[in-house]
């Protein structure tokens, strides 16, 4: 699937434009669990879910969509002030309907979407109201998302395809109109955002050009085509030059700061990561965390001096120790015009040695493609991994890899050696494999729609950051000191990504002081850490989530192979643990543990 720009209620962790890790949600399909004779309870909750599917791809596009539902993509949907209220009507009434379901008579696994469903129609509900981000976000107002994923999903014919993006097209200017009537207060940084992801619009609309023009369509229809082209084309212009305009006239005392403050941040916390933490507790415990990596590091730092360091005086400062070590063994990296080449060399060898060492099942028959990141994906990340909504199981996973070509060199450098020999390994563990793209095969054949639909942002993440761990705790990469070495370096970006998005957000800290942390004490090159710095401003709570799942998965293991010591089996926990589909990691924990 591909970004889609929520306009409705919650901004999901898979669609923002940019992130390192694109993964939307998984797929799947609707099978009950065989073998057991479903409750009374579980076959009334059963029949009102199919209900409540049904009547969520009518009120909430993005999210049918994003799924792979494109039976009501031939109308965009106005972000309106009337289009939310119904929305939230919406979510009321199916609150009020699923207050109904006695929770605690259904079977384990009907209590988890249950769960799922809930904090779906709250948080949604908390974002309308309270979190109302249709103010001050304006790069929620971008259509560039929902055509491409239109022109680029084979769900129909791509005559049909055309056909449904060309009757889409006729709603674009009053979907801008609305835009501009629903932004009040806008942050300086999202606005700015927004007039830059403007032309990506503009580009996916001369894409549908280009197709319109090879389906040779002419006459009437083509008459209308242009026309509505025209308009909308005018449509984003007006929309890009009047957030310019908008911008010119903000200054840090009238814009709205984009540091949501606390108590939106411990709320957005609490619907978002669905821990059983506070933001301030994971905030506290990524503390501890980082002293623990950092003194790991120092121990490999002076393992490695001699061999890396050819003499040079080692300084007393632990973290000038650690810097002077990975300054140099950066030097270890792919040319930039073999950064592709190398990781599609990479990803077989990841797979023969999770097959060797008994770690996963992985299914041979669905190959990963990588390709160069879609020109309007384009943003501050690197790779990601780009899967298929919930309804195109078959459709193809992409591991899209953002050319370095066109760069200035110095960034290029910055980039590969951040990217470096190591590093690069542990990038492909964690989106493709054992990380991402397993978990969402994994995924795909859990028995529940609501959960690869509402999967959990923490858990998924926290799956990747776990399983990079994993894979050298397995011995890959020989247990070599330079491997743990850039792996703690790599983890404490996790845990530093924490600490920063909190003290952002709540502790005000400021851009100076964060791009100093960050280089200083996370050993981020300059580049990470501006990219970094942008990521932070656009998002909130988001950057937590890595280091939120990553400690529940890591702990609860760790739990079970104490209860469970010799009989233990890290295959069967994997396999087990992801069988659940992108649950809270809180959810898997109860599922597992029950049966
Ligand atoms: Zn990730
Ligand atoms: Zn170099």
């Amino acid at each position: 699937m591909t970004t889609i720009s929520r306009t409705l209620g919650k901004v999901s962790f898979a669609l923002f434009l940019g992130m390192i890790c694109q993964v939307s949600t998984a797929a799947q399909n609707a099978t009950p669990i065989a073998g057991k004779q479903p409750q009374q309870a579980d076959q009334q909750f059963k029949l009102l879910k199919s209900h409540f599917l049904k009547a969520l791809w009518v009120a909430d596009p993005d999210t049918a969509m994003g799924a792979g539902k494109f039976d009501h993509a031939a109308k965009l949907a106005i972000p309106n002030q009337q289009s939310r209220d119904a929305y939230y009507a919406f979510l009321q009434k199916w609150l009020l309907a699923f207050d109904r379901i006695k929770e605690d008579q259904l079977s384990v696994n009907e209590q988890t979407d249950f769960a799922l469903i809930r904090n779906y129609l709250r948080s949604n509900q908390w974002y309308l109201k309270t979190f109302r981000e249709f103010e001050w976000n304006p790069t929620q107002y971008n259509i560039g998302g929902s055509f491409d994923a239109i022109l680029n999903t084979d769900f129909a014919p791509k005559p049909q395809r055309i056909n449904i993006a060309i009757a889409r097209l006729e709603g674009v200017p009053a979907f801008y109109a609305a835009a501009k009537a629903s932004i009040r207060q806008p942050t300086m940084e999202h606005t700015r955002l927004a007039v830059q992801q403007s032309a990506g619009a503009l580009a996916v609309l001369d894409a549908l050009a280009n197709a319109v023009q090879e389906q040779n369509i002419s006459g009437h229809e083509r008459q209308v085509f242009d026309t509505r082209l025209r308009l909308a084309k005018a449509a984003i212009t007006d929309f890009s030059a009047w957030l310019g305009e908008l911008e010119k006239g903000l200054t840090p005392s009238t814009a709205r700061s984009f540091r949501i403050g606390k108590d939106l941040y411990e709320a957005k916390f609490a619907h978002d990561i669905q821990s059983s933490l506070t933001a301030e507790q994971a905030y506290q415990r990524a503390l501890v965390a980082k002293d623990d990596a950092l003194q790991n590091m120092e121990k490999l730092a002076d393992q490695l001096w001699p061999s890396v360091m050819n003499g040079v005086a080692k300084p007393d400062q632990p973290n000038k120790k650690i810097a002077m070590v990975i300054e140099k063994l950066s030097a270890n990296h792919v040319e930039a015009s073999q950064l592709f080449n190398e990781i599609r060399r990479q990803l077989p060898v990841l797979e023969q040695w999770i097959r060797e060492h008994d770690l996963l099942s992985l299914d041979p028959k669905k190959p990963l493609v990588v390709r160069e990141t879609p020109v309007y994906q384009r943003g501050v990340s690197v790779a990601s991994i780009e899967a298929p909504g919930v309804f195109r199981p078959h459709d193809q996973t992409y591991y899209n890899v953002s050319p370095l070509e066109g760069l200035p060199p110095e960034r290029v450098e910055s980039t590969l050696r951040e990217y470096n020999h190591w590093v690069l390994q542990i990038l492909n563990i964690h989106e493709a494999i054992p990380g991402h793209y397993a978990q969402l095969q994994h995924a795909n054949q859990s028995p529940s729609v609501i959960k690869a639909l509402f999967g959990n942002g923490a858990m998924v993440e926290g799956w990747a950051v776990y399983s990079e761990r994993m894979m050298l705790e397995s011995g890959y990469g020989n247990n070599a000191p330079e491997m743990w070495l850039m792996y703690y370096k790599w983890n404490l970006r996790t845990i530093c990504n924490t600490i920063l998005d909190y003290s952002v957000h709540v502790l005000g800290m400021s851009e100076a002081e964060a791009k100093d942390f960050l280089v200083n004490q996370a050993f981020q090159t300059q580049a990470e850490a501006n990219g970094k710095w942008l990521r932070v401003q656009y998002t909130s709570v988001q950057l937590t989530s890595y280091f939120s799942g990553y400690s529940e998965i890591l702990a609860f293991r760790e739990q079970l192979k104490q209860e469970q010591s010799a009989t233990f089996n890290l295959k069967q926990f994997h396999e087990k643990f992801l069988s659940y589909g992108s649950a809270p990691v809180g959810i898997i924990k109860k599922l597992m543990t029950k049966s």
